[in-house]
């Protein structure tokens, strides 16, 4: 496999890396100024009118399929990623789009290989110290319809993936002109139904001097058609009473599946060692992923922001036996969510287009609700936002073991931005599924609370002077 590396990517790893230790270096104003909960005004700028264009114009292509002819400029996923490009390119500001090029070898659904041809286009961080981060914003512009193989007929993909390829766009051109202080990559994949192809060659290829310091994905596929789920037997999708989750219940059995979007997450992370695997059993640790971190984090971001599309967290890695863009980024070792509507629609999603029994069959624009698709885009820019100007997660969390003790006593290394102002300890019960308790405890590297271990979980987050708040790190153990 053989890559074209992409200046901004390469450029940007190697001026982040030097900058870790240039902690003198003031923070730079991002985000035009809006702090946390504040972010109202940026998030109305998100226009379903330009979003359902940008679905128009991808479907307009006749096929994304990753094997369709890229001659044309009107058919095919040649045009489309070209139109794509020019797209990033005419949003100016501080962007820097480009295509991204893979030779992949023969496969299942690739039986000759095929070149595998990303839009990316990266938005550099502001701040030295954290713009060797990069928070990824991912959707994926190839199509199919019932035959995966066919490489010619009509494959519109409006709602799988022209919802999330327009999501990334539309992001872009929000965020281009206000750069936040950590890297930020729109990154539009193809042979994502081929077999996740570019979005592995991606994360595949994130090594050497364009290994980022940290690096999380935000994967938005099928994200504009939220249909209700059908009823069978005379029985609605959520029936019984039985569930151990009200508010996740009364959010998705509301009347009106335009208020959720399901956020799927691992658990294990994917490639554990050995000695990882069995650290993870040692702690209990199997919910609490960087991907589960960032899940929750995402909902916290949409209560703070007040966001009218909140995440209904799936805490599986996608849905039953499935993946997506998001799954090579967890093979490859970080953090890495998926966006996707409450319910699919199977006579449209990979389905031809075609008539039966008067019933239209097929993923068309017409079926991609604009105001929808706008509201799950502003819950994907807030995360970001948050995401990007807040510190790194700390390093080095753990629960000190020297002793029996009632108490507990956490330490950990410092986050290395300079606008850091403190950390909270978060804790939740064990079977609790969101962080439920946080505790200010200030600039320090080390508290003693009067918390028995035994019965709750430990993580720890940093804040800096905006009142950003990083994602949580899960809490280890040491001795010291
Ligand atoms: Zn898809």
């Amino acid at each position: 496999m053989t890559s074209s590396t992409p200046h901004a990517l390469r450029g940007l790893a190697a001026c982040g890396l030097l900058s870790l230790s240039a902690a003198a270096q003031p923070p730079a104003p991002a985000g035009a100024g809006l702090g946390p909960g504040a972010l109202a005004p940026l998030l109305e700028e998100v226009s379903p009118d330009a979003l359902i264009a940008t679905v128009r114009s991808l479907e307009n292509f006749g096929t994304r399929h990753t094997l369709s002819e890229t001659e044309s400029d009107t058919r095919g996923i040649g045009a489309a990623r070209r139109w794509l490009l020019r797209e990033f390119q005419a949003i100016g500001g501080g962007l820097q789009p480009s295509l991204e090029t893979f030779d992949v070898p023969p496969g299942v659904r690739l039986p000759q290989g095929a070149t595998v041809v990303n839009v990316v286009a990266v938005l550099p961080g502001t701040m030295p110290a954290a713009a060797q981060r990069a928070y990824y914003v991912v959707g994926h512009y190839d199509s199919r319809n019932a035959d995966v193989m066919d490489a010619t007929g009509d494959a519109p993909g409006a709602n799988d993936d022209a919802s999330g390829t327009a999501l990334v766009l539309e992001l872009a051109r929000l965020l281009a002109s206000r750069p936040l202080e950590s890297t930020v990559v729109f990154l539009c994949t193809a042979g994502e139904e081929q077999g996740l192809l570019g979005a592995r060659a991606h994360a595949l290829n994130l090594t050497g001097e364009k290994a980022w310091r940290l690096c999380m994905v935000l994967s938005n596929d099928i994200v504009g058609d939220p249909v209700p789920g059908p009823a069978v037997d005379g029985l609605s999708a959520w029936p019984g009473d039985l569930t151990t989750t009200p508010d996740l219940r009364a959010a998705a059995e509301g009347p009106d599946p335009r208020r959720v979007v399901r956020v799927f997450s691992e658990g294990i992370p994917r490639n554990p060692s050995a000695a990882e695997l069995a650290r993870l059993r040692t702690l209990a640790a199997e919910s609490d992923s960087p991907s589960r971190q960032l899940a929750r984090f995402i909902a916290d971001v949409a209560l703070t922001e007040r966001l009218l599309v909140q995440p209904m967290p799936v805490f599986r890695p996608d849905r039953f036996l499935r993946g997506g863009d998001h799954t090579p980024f967890n093979e490859a070792g970080h953090a890495a969510v998926r966006f996707t509507t409450l319910h699919e629609d199977y006579s449209r999603q990979h389905a031809d287009v075609v008539q039966r029994g008067g019933k239209p069959y097929g993923d068309t624009a017409e079926f991609v609700d604009a105001p929808y698709l706008a509201d799950v885009a502003r819950l994907n820019l807030a995360a970001l936002v948050h995401l990007a100007n807040a510190p790194t997660p700390p390093a080095n969390v753990r629960i000190l073991t020297a002793g029996l003790s009632p108490n507990t006593t956490l330490r950990w290394s410092p986050s290395p931005e300079p606008d850091v102002a403190g950390y909270e300890v978060v804790w939740r019960d064990t079977t609790q599924w969101q962080w439920a308790h946080s505790l200010d405890v200030g600039d320090r590297t080390e508290v003693t609370l009067p918390i028995n271990k035994d019965n709750v979980y430990f993580g720890l987050r940093a804040y800096d002077r905006d009142g950003f708040r990083s994602p949580v790190t899960f809490a280890g153990a040491a001795e010291r």
